[in-house]
């Protein structure tokens, strides 16, 4: 793959030190316009593939969500921001950018008097990041199941060593629960060993959940997705079952989203 002419074309972009963009937009909620919740992928890519899984279906899933919750008819009390991190797989330093920038702006209305709110107080912060491949562990030959295991879940973890771990455990539950009551295919899990993604910088100061197709740690970090950081990160590598879970994901936190921010539909 490292031949193919198209991916070659798609990655020969130089890479170049100095600033980087993200990008972000709100919904603005109608009597706390002050409180939000953020939802995160990370925009940036490793291993010269496309970044379909890693992290185009986190992205994918973030956009969706914000496109359903920019209806018109729709109207959430709280507030929601949407944020596409860059440069996580450089060590998460968009999200670290975006913290040391906005935090002391949190609550603040400016200017004074105008209803504004450019950095409502982060009420808790939820990460998509890889969600399309849970086939299974190796098999001791080192191969893997070419489907979809049916037994596949949403793994939402928090990391337990962390100040707001008992906050954070209870994010995650407000989603395991939504999972439960409204996505159509697959379980969740929770597991205490969030790592590696952009919600770990805000693990010490706000309730941080990531929502992935593996923990990260003991399965992706033992080879369950041989796809990550690899050339073969290709849209054309997943299947619809593989599909299927990621839009599991995202019912998942758009009905535990809605919960948090009392979102009601509008006619
Ligand atoms: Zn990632």
């Amino acid at each position: 793959m490292a031949t193919d002419a198209r991916l070659r074309t798609l990655n020969a972009q130089p890479a170049r030190n100095g600033p980087r963009e993200e990008v972000y937009c709100t919904k603005v909620g109608t009597t706390r316009p002050d409180e939000m919740y953020i939802v995160g992928g990370h925009m940036d890519g490793h291993g010269w593939g496309e970044a379909a899984n890693d992290d185009g279906s986190g992205t994918a899933i973030v956009m969706e969500l914000a496109r359903i919750f920019s209806s018109p008819y729709v109207e959430t009390e709280r507030s929601i921001r949407f944020a596409l991190w860059n440069n996580e797989e450089t060590g998460l330093n968009g999200a670290r950018a975006y913290i040391q920038q906005r935090q002391a702006l949190q609550g603040q209305e400016i200017p004074v008097g105008s209803g504004r709110y450019p950095e409502p107080k982060w009420l808790g912060m939820i990460q998509h990041d890889m969600m399309l491949f849970d086939h299974g562990m190796p098999r001791a030959d080192g191969t893997l199941s070419p489907e979809q295991r049916p037994e596949a879940d949403v793994n939402i973890e928090f990391q337990i060593n962390s100040r707001m771990a008992e906050q954070s455990m209870k994010l995650a539950f407000v989603f395991h629960q939504a999972n439960r009551n409204y996505a159509t295919d697959y379980p969740a899990a929770v597991g205490p060993h969030m790592t590696n993604t952009d919600s770990g910088p805000f693990q010490d100061l706000i309730p941080a959940i990531s929502l992935r197709e593996n923990e990260r740690g003991a399965q992706v970090g033992a080879g369950w997705d041989p796809h990550w950081h690899q050339p073969s990160d290709r849209f054309d590598t997943f299947s619809d079952n593989d599909f299927r879970l990621g839009l599991n994901a995202a019912q998942t936190t758009l009905a535990a989203l809605s919960q948090l921010t009392g979102a009601k539909i509008n006619r």
